[in-house]
């Protein structure tokens, strides 16, 4: 971290910001120049907060010249972590898996659908039993019931079962029922209590981006679950929250290679939520495929007009499959190694 200290400071303000900074165990390198003084502050910055120093009338501005995130930071740990969700699914570092199913587990149609998706090649099955809705009003989710669905239909399709968790109170429950990876919602992607209880456990994480969270913030927010010993997270990009209002939200689709760039965790797209629309869901796939995600998170109802929640961005089993297809070629073209001549 570098305070750039204001030309107007004087020697003696300067030795005691110095001062201020080694009382709290830091080296300090200073360095001089003509127009402006750099004091270079070496050690482990993340225990500083930049905004103190900023908020001193003697300091211009800060910089941080290494990230906070250390467990998360592909700096510190090159080659990709490959996630492994149980049934032979592994997520990163190279492979690619596609988590389909409903918005909301629903009842009977659950085994249908899972069905479906395994059919047309999807390896994962999604499908929330504890709903968070934007309304208390809207429906909420069948609870353990939903659970028990969902393990079911898991196990007679040999498919890891992906299912959110709100409340840290749950998560025993959830570790009980044997859910292959926990899903956290954007809703919850801040929510430090619960990334600290799933940290906790050894079950994978599939932590989505919270809707106003920047790419760094996502990464903290793994930087809690790894720093309690749980090095399996996924990180989802789901949409943003924008000033545009034709969709529901807006595909950051950067956030794909930007995230390999700055960590070794595994990258998921989500088309569905990322868009709201079913006649849009497909084209959003299709560029997170190319744009290196290692899997995507699509929702598919067998009849999504009836859907419990969601219906409006669900694809049918029959779209799930042609999108299934053409991903295949994406992923042929674009991620396939070419040879050399
Ligand atoms: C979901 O996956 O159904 C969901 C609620 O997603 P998000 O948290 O991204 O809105
Ligand atoms: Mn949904």
């Amino acid at each position: 971290m570098i305070a750039v200290v204001k030309s107007t400071a004087t020697t003696q303000q300067l030795d005691q910001l110095v001062a201020w900074i080694e009382g709290r165990g830091f080296k300090t390198n200073v360095s001089q120049g003509d127009n402006e003084t750099l004091v270079g502050i070496i050690g482990d910055t993340t225990q500083i907060d930049p905004f103190i120093l900023e908020s001193m009338d003697l300091v211009e501005r800060v910089q941080r010249v290494s990230e906070p995130f250390k467990l998360a930071n592909r700096k510190f740990h090159p080659e990709d972590t490959v996630v492994d969700c149980g049934h032979g699914v592994l997520v990163g570092g190279g492979s690619f898996q596609v988590i389909a199913g409903p918005c909301s587990v629903e009842g009977d149609n659950l085994i249908e659908i899972a069905r479906a998706v395994r059919a047309a090649g999807a390896t994962m099955l999604r499908g929330g039993a504890y709903k968070p809705r934007t309304s208390p009003y809207a429906y909420q989710g069948m609870g353990e019931r939903g659970l028990d669905l969902l393990m079911e239909a898991g196990g007679e399709l040999d498919m890891p079962v992906v299912t959110e968790v709100m409340d840290p109170r749950d998560v025993e429950l959830f570790v009980s029922k044997g859910v292959d990876v926990m899903q956290v919602g954007a809703r919850n992607a801040q929510n430090f209590t619960l990334l600290k209880e799933l940290g906790r456990t050894s079950t994978p994480v599939l932590l989505k981006r919270g809707m106003s969270q920047t790419i760094d913030e996502l990464v903290m927010s793994a930087e809690y679950v790894m720093s309690e010993g749980n090095p399996n997270v996924m990180l989802c990009e789901r949409g943003i929250r924008t000033f545009e209002t034709r969709t529901r939200n807006t595909f950051d689709v950067n956030a794909i290679p930007v995230l390999h760039h700055l960590t070794h965790l595994p990258v998921v797209g989500d088309p569905s939520h990322a868009t709201g629309y079913t006649r849009y869901v497909r084209s959003a796939a299709y560029a997170a495929t190319a744009a290196g995600a290692d899997a995507l998170e699509i929702e598919v109802h067998d009849c999504p007009s009836k859907a419990w929640s969601d219906g409006a961005q669900a694809l049918t089993p029959e779209q799930f499959a042609d999108a299934m297809r053409r991903i295949a070629l994406i992923r042929e073209a674009v991620c396939a190694p070419i040879e050399e001549a």
